[in-house]
C-alpha cells in the first residue's frame, strides 16, 4: 500500500485565497485594512524563516504586517512594554509572539500580558480557558490547520480514535479539545506514557508532535490509520537521510547542497508503506500554520472593528 498524500501546500493555499476575499470585504464593507504585528525577539535562525514567510503570506492576502525585532539580550520587562504598546495600538488587530523567546524572558509572563482579542495564536490563560469551554471564535493555528487538512480532505473524526504523541500548550493539549469538539475518542501520549506503540498501534488518526526524528515507524502504525506529523527536524548526515528516504535522490543531494534536509517525527518511507493517509514534512502541517494565522488575524479585525 502506498498512503495518499495530503497536499498541505495546496489546502493552505485555499484557506489563503479565502482570507483574501474576506480582507477585501472588510476592507470594502467597513474601510478596515486588518494589521497583524510579529514580535521576533533574539535570533534564533528558524524563528526569523518562519516570521518571514508568515509576513510575507499576510502580504499575499492583502494583511498589512510588521516584523518588530527585539535583541537576544532583551529583558522581560521590555518585552512586556513592546506588548503593551501594541495591545493598546488602536489599528493593531493581531498579535504573535513568536516563539522560543531568548532564555532570559519569561515566556509566560509575556503571552499573559496579550490582550486576548489580539491574540491571534490563541495562547493567553483567558483565550485557552475559552477554547477548553467552547467559547473562543479561532484556536490556536497548528491544531486549527490540522482539523482542516482532515475536514478538506475528507476523513471523518467522529466516533475515530485519535491518538495524539506529545502535549505541549501549542500543539498537544488545544488540539485534544478540537478534536473532542469532534466527536473523536482521544489519548494523550508523552514521555512516560507505557506503552507508546500499543498505544499509537490503536490510532485511527494519529498525530506525531513530539519533536523528535521520525519516532514513528512502521510498528507504531495500524494499516491504512492516517497519519499526521506535526514535527519539523532536521537531517545532517547522509547515511541518516539514505535511512529515512530509501536513497531519494532529491532529498540525498539536498543534504549535499544545503548541510541538511527535513524530516518529520514519522518515519517516512515506512509510514508510506503502511499508512492511508499521510501529510508530508515539508509540505504538511507547516503551511497551514501559516495559513490558521490569517484567518485568525481576519477574525480578530472583524471582531474588533465592525463595520
Ligand atoms: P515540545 O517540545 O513543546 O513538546 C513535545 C512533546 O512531545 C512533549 O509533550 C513530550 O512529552 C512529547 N515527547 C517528546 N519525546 C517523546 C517520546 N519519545 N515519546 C513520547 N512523547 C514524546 O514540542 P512542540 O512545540 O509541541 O513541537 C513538536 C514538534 O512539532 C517540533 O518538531 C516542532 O518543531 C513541530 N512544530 C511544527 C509546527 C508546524 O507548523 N508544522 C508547529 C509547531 C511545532
Amino acid at each position: 500500500m502506498s498512503a495518499r498524500v495530503l497536499d498541505g501546500k495546496a489546502i493552505a493555499a485555499a484557506i489563503e485565497n479565502e482570507v483574501a476575499e474576506g480582507v477585501a470585504a472588510l476592507k470594502r464593507d467597513a474601510g478596515v485594512t486588518p494589521r497583524l504585528s510579529v514580535l521576533l525577539v533574539g535570533s534564533f535562525a528558524p524563528s526569523k524563516i518562519y516570521v518571514r514567510n508568515k509576513a510575507r503570506s499576510a502580504e499575499r492576502a492583502g494583511i498589512r504586517s510588521e516584523v518588530l525585532e527585539m535583541p537576544e539580550s532583551s529583558r522581560t520587562a521590555e518585552v512586556l512594554a513592546r506588548v503593551e504598546a501594541l495591545n493598546a495600538d488602536a489599528d493593531v488587530d493581531g498579535i504573535l509572539v513568536q516563539l522560543p523567546l531568548p532564555g532570559g524572558v519569561e515566556e509566560m509572563r509575556v503571552i499573559e500580558r496579550l490582550s486576548p482579542e489580539k491574540d491571534v495564536d490563541c495562547l493567553t490563560p483567558y483565550n485557552m480557558g475559552r477554547l477548553l469551554l467552547g467559547t473562543q471564535p479561532w484556536s490556536p493555528c497548528t491544531p486549527a490547520g490540522i482539523m482542516e487538512i482532515l475536514r478538506r480532505s475528507g476523513i471523518p473524526v467522529e466516533g475515530r480514535r485519535a491518538v495524539i504523541v506529545g502535549r505541549s500548550n501549542i500543539v498537544g493539549k488545544p488540539l485534544a479539545v478540537l478534536m473532542l469538539r469532534a466527536n473523536a475518542t482521544v489519548v494523550m501520549c508523552h514521555t512516560r506514557t507505557a506503552d507508546l506503540e500499543g498505544e499509537c498501534r490503536r490510532a485511527d488518526i494519529l498525530v506525531a508532535a513530539a519533536g523528535r526524528a521520525a519516532l514513528i515507524g512502521a510498528r507504531h502504525i495500524a494499516p491504512g490509520a492516517t497519519v499526521i506529523d506535526v514535527g519539523i527536524n532536521r537531517v545532517e548526515s547522509r547515511a541518516e537521510a539514505e535511512r529515512l528516504f530509501g536513497g531519494d535522490p532529491e532529498r540525498l543531494r539536498e543534504v549535499e547542497r544545503k548541510g541538511s534536509t527535513l524530516v518529520g517525527d514519522v518515519h517516512p518511507t515506512e509510514a508510506r508503506e503502511r499508512a492511508g493517509a499521510l501529510t508530508p514534512v515539508p509540505g504538511g502541517v507547516g503551511p497551514l500554520t501559516v495559513a490558521m494565522l490569517l484567518r485568525n488575524t481576519l477574525e480578530a479585525a472583524r471582531r474588533r472593528r465592525p463595520g
